[in-house]
């Protein structure tokens, strides 16, 4: 379903020249879960930047369904796919309640029915109709990043990108977010793309695994094949032992 060939990213020039995605390929099929790993720095959130549309300088071919996407982020992408990003902060405007947060999406793309549809998306979260009317800072990190996860679904995408949407918050709420997304996933059908710092989440919630290292893909695998301890390319290896 998703297809990256040949993904190149840079930033500055002269000295400060940084070349931070070379030759990056990957693809994901329709309904898979797909991790990225890598060290800090190794390009992870890059990819999935590129992805979202919030880079436009990138060389290399990206497609959805056979549709080469384009350098800009448009109506049409917003509608296919989301991000949800580690600090919940990122997608949540601090003064804008959870109503508006949910319907504001709905506005701009002209739906209807916009009370039913905010009901409905907290309820598959998991949060009561008391929420609405709270505000970011009203609420703890995994209610917050619950709230997130609602916003990127509104507009029933079928993709959703996930930067570590886990890494910021307690182990016990880890888990019920990562719950929380195995669940939609199965509901929605939906396609993922995420990225990780912890094998251990990678092997709870993705089917296949990428492992970066200093912007390029160095190996993937299956992530049951990585969690029984069968990788064998030397980098991904040492990941494994790392943890
Ligand atoms: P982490 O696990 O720490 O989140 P990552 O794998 O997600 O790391 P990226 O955020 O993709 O890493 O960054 C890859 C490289 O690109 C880093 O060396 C970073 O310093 C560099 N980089 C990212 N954004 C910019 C930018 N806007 N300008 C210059 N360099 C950048
Ligand atoms: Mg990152």
């Amino acid at each position: 379903m998703i297809t990256v060939e040949g993904l190149e990213l840079s930033f500055g020039s002269g000295k400060q020249y940084n070349k931070v995605l070379n030759e990056v390929a990957f693809s994901v099929g329709e309904g898979e879960a797909f991790g990225l790993v890598g060290e800090s720095g190794s390009g992870k959130s890059t990819v999935l930047r590129c992805l979202a549309g919030l880079y436009h300088h990138w060389d290399g071919r990206m497609s959805i369904a056979g549709q080469p996407l384009g350098k800009k982020l448009d109506r049409e992408r917003c509608r296919l796919m989301q991000m949800v990003f580690q600090d919940p902060y990122g997608s949540l405007h601090p003064r804008h309640t959870v109503d508006t947060a949910l319907s504001e999406p709905l506005k701009i793309h002209r739906m209807d029915d916009i009370d039913a549809r905010v009901g409905e998306m907290l309820e598959k979260v998991g949060l009561n109709d008391s929420f609405r009317f709270r505000y970011p800072h009203q609420m703890s990190g995994g209610q917050r990043q619950r709230v997130a996860i609602a916003r990127a679904l509104i507009l029933e995408p079928r993709i959703l990108l996930l930067d570590e949407p886990t890494s910021a918050l307690d182990v016990s709420v880890q888990a019920e977010i990562l719950n929380l997304l195995q669940k939609l996933r199965a509901l929605e059908g939906l396609t993922y793309i995420m990225v990780t710092h912890d094998l251990g989440v990678v092997a709870h919630l993705c089917d296949r695994v990428a492992v970066m290292q200093q912007g390029r893909i160095v190996d993937t695998l299956g992530s049951k094949v990585l969690s029984e301890g069968g990788a064998t390319h030397p980098y991904t290896r040492s990941l494994v032992d790392a943890t």
